[in-house]
């Protein structure tokens, strides 16, 4: 929890390149700049901000009549988070919220909020599609991708059409889930598999995979997936495995705060106290996880127990991936039941560290890498241009 409050302390200013500015110039000046691009912290700084781009970042950037300043001494700023899997379902938005777009969007602000200023939603329905098509860089949100629905038929035909109706709906993913739930549910065919990626060569899609095992993990690899959304949870990552993540050259997302979300709310979570939490948690869903039956149920729970298992494995892949020098990506699985949008991220980011990276690796997992994950690379750094 120490780990995690000094996070939020960083992360309490976060600026997005090209986000939440209205058309202007703006100075921030005085505070320290952690850039995002693994270079040393910039100290007293100055960075100038016109029309939503970054102009100068420098303890001598020059200031332009009539910008508005913004002090920050004592604050930190940090390039937004990024999150490569999220979701974003409208379930968070105030209650008065009736269109379902605007919940959505209602979700997002919550994201951004907590300075995630980017989210890649994995696995939704065709709303956030239209969302996303409707938004701009300057909407005072968090950006957003989106894959359309998960895609999991159960035969070829099944998985081309559903691949094919989020393609028409024009989504910038897809997302595919190879997984049998710890053995409780039948896995995707890999022929239906690989009729999802024939879709994504067709149209230009990478597909992201929800998966567990490490020998799927593999496999997948080889029919050409573009993402490992979840971390291999069965065992160790092997040089195999290593050598053909590299290769491939795709990202490798933990989501550890999904195992934590399995299991955490057996007990009262000593996060529920956390003013960072509290200032936006949503208090019914506090309340559906307080309620005694679900307690009891979460604490009996045998997939909550193997998850909480599972968490101690992804973190240990996670550390040898890092070491390895595989591109260890941000990513939550934030936003269904149970795992708060924004404050997750922050807890993501504390069980990367606590798991064993450093925190600098934690933060560019969270900004450039992530960027270049997701191929925009005019977010993830505080750089002029
Ligand atoms: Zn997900």
């Amino acid at each position: 929890m120490i780990r995690l409050r000094s996070l939020s302390t960083l992360t309490a200013v976060l600026l997005a390149a090209g986000s939440n500015l209205e058309a202007q110039t703006t100075a921030y000046v005085g505070g320290s700049v952690w850039d995002g691009t693994g270079a040393s912290i910039i100290r007293n700084a100055t960075m100038v901000v016109e029309d939503g781009r970054i102009t100068a970042v420098s303890p001598s950037a020059e200031i332009p009549a009539g910008t508005e300043i913004v002090f920050l001494e004592g604050k930190v700023l940090i390039p937004g988070l990024i999150n490569t899997h999220g979701h974003v379902s409208g379930r968070w938005a105030a209650e008065d919220v009736v269109d379902e777009q605007d919940r959505i969007r209602g979700d997002l602000e919550l994201f951004a909020k907590y300075g995630v200023t980017t989210v890649n939603s994995l696995g939704d329905g065709l709303a956030v599609i239209e969302v996303r098509k409707s938004s701009s860089p300057l909407d005072p949100r968090a950006r957003l991708l989106s894959a359309g629905a998960v895609i999991a038929g159960d035969t070829p035909e099944a998985a081309r059409n559903q691949a094919l109706a989020n393609a028409d709906a024009g989504v910038d993913w897809l997302k595919l889930r190879v997984d049998d739930n710890l053995g409780s549910s039948r896995k995707m065919p890999w022929d239906a598999v690989q009729a999802v990626m024939n879709i994504g060569n067709e149209r230009g899609l990478r597909v992201a995979t929800h998966l567990f095992y490490l020998e799927d993990a593999k496999r997948l690899i080889d029919m050409g997936t573009g993402m490992i959304a979840h971390s291999v949870r069965d065992t160790d990552v092997d040089q195999e495995f290593i050598d053909s993540l590299l290769e491939s050259g795709i990202c490798y997302v933990p989501t550890l705060t999904r195992e934590v979300s399995t299991y955490i709310y057996g007990t009262r979570p000593g996060f529920f106290d956390d003013e960072f939490f509290t200032e936006y948690a949503n208090e019914d869903e506090i309340e559906r996880l307080s309620e005694p039956a679900y307690m009891e149920r979460t604490l009996a729970s045998a997939s909550g127990a193997a998850y909480r298992v599972a968490l101690v494995q992804a973190m240990e892949n996670m550390v040898i991936l890092q070491d390895a020098g595989a591109p260890v990506t941000f990513g939550t699985d934030a936003g269904p039941a149970g795992r708060f949008p924004g404050y997750f991220e922050h807890m993501e980011l504390a069980l990367m560290v606590g798991g064993g990276l450093t925190p600098t690796q934690a933060l560019l997992a969270a900004t450039s890498v992530a960027a270049s994950c997701l191929g925009l690379d005019d977010i993830g750094t505080l750089e002029p241009g």
